[in-house]
């Protein structure tokens, strides 16, 4: 049995938003505030809840916030005016349309509107082949928050084996191509793989992005591999609960995500970062420059 470092994505990302913060003030002095809106749509519980964390992060990081909320009964026509019309307004450099949308609404649709500049979940088909293709744009918050975490863990992915649980859009398949990016040799798993235990006790890195309480076991992952657990799940207590048995891991794992604040805090991080990004863009100024200066003076940066 060995330590297992918690690997904290609240403190990570709070060090980050508190660079995004002072990089914001310098900003301004160049005559520009980011401003994002968030689009809504229905009454979903939890997504209600996300929106609420995202509008205070981005709001203490001092941008401009505003959330759109239309009924699920609003139009395809209409949804996808609200972003065109956001896409032309200066004043918004990032436009996330909460997902998922409610039944009978066409989220790819909607995504595909998004002016890839403003598009800062990284989602839309411009977004995709940016990313895919790695050139400059937006990368998907989740599977960007990954492996921002190990950096500033200073766990180098370069050569090391990352096995993904899960091909989602939203984190499995995107995270594929970052990691590949970076070197990662990269399996993909998903609920047609056979003997996804194997696949898993092979990995220097297994992220678990599925969905399924504490799916992952124990003894599926070697000693000494590290676990970046994103899935978010309601366990039978009502507490949240990963897709990683967690308990089991601990002493045998070099070091592992805890659920909640791990990946879920990293996620709007990284939000925040691509907003700052494009309103910098916006007014030609290099925003890793005002990130890298704001770094230099913030307390706890690089954690
Ligand atoms: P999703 O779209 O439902 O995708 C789930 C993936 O898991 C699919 O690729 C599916 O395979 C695979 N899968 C399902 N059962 C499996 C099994 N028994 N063995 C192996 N693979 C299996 O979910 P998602 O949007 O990627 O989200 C995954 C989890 O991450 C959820 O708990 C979600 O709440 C959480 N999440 C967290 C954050 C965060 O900020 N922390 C962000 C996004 C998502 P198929 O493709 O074959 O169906």
């Amino acid at each position: 049995m060995s330590q297992t470092q918690i690997l904290d994505g609240k403190a990570t990302a709070l060090a980050i938003r508190l660079e995004v913060a002072a990089a914001t003030a310098k900003l301004k002095a160049h005559g520009v505030q980011p401003g994002l809106v968030v689009i809504l749509v229905g009454e979903d519980p939890a997504s209600q809840v996300y929106v609420r964390n995202k509008d205070r992060a981005a709001t203490g990081a001092g941008f401009a916030v505003s959330t759109i909320r239309l009924p699920d009964s609003v139009a395809q026509a209409d949804l996808e005016a609200e972003v065109l019309k956001l896409n032309q307004d200066p004043l918004v450099h990032g436009i996330l349309v909460q997902l998922p949308l409610p039944k009978g609404l066409d989220a790819g649709a909607v995504v595909d509107c998004l002016d890839p500049a403003k598009d800062v979940d990284g989602l839309s088909p411009r977004s995709v082949a940016a990313w895919t293709l790695g050139r400059p744009g937006h990368k998907p918050c989740t599977p960007a928050g990954c492996i921002e975490l190990l950096d500033r863990h200073g766990m180098d992915i370069s050569g090391q084996h990352m096995v993904i649980v899960g091909r989602s859009m939203l984190v499995g398949k995107p995270l594929s191509a970052l990691a590949l990016a970076r070197n990662a040799t990269v399996t993909v798993c998903h609920s047609r793989t056979q003997d996804l235990a194997e696949h898993c006790r092979r990995a220097d890195i297994v992220v678990a992005a599925v969905g399924r309480a504490k799916l992952i076991q124990g003894d599926w992952v070697r000693e000494g591999a590290i676990v970046l657990d994103v899935g978010i799940n309601r366990g039978d207590d009502g507490k949240l609960v990963g897709d990683a048995d967690q308990a089991q891991m601990m002493g045998r794992v070099a070091a592992i995500t805890p659920v909640p604040g791990g990946i879920g805090p990293m996620t709007i991080a990284m939000l925040i970062k691509n907003t700052f990004h494009s309103a910098a863009h916006s007014v030609g100024v290099d925003p890793e420059a005002l990130l890298t200066e704001a770094a230099a003076c913030t307390p706890g940066a690089g954690t």
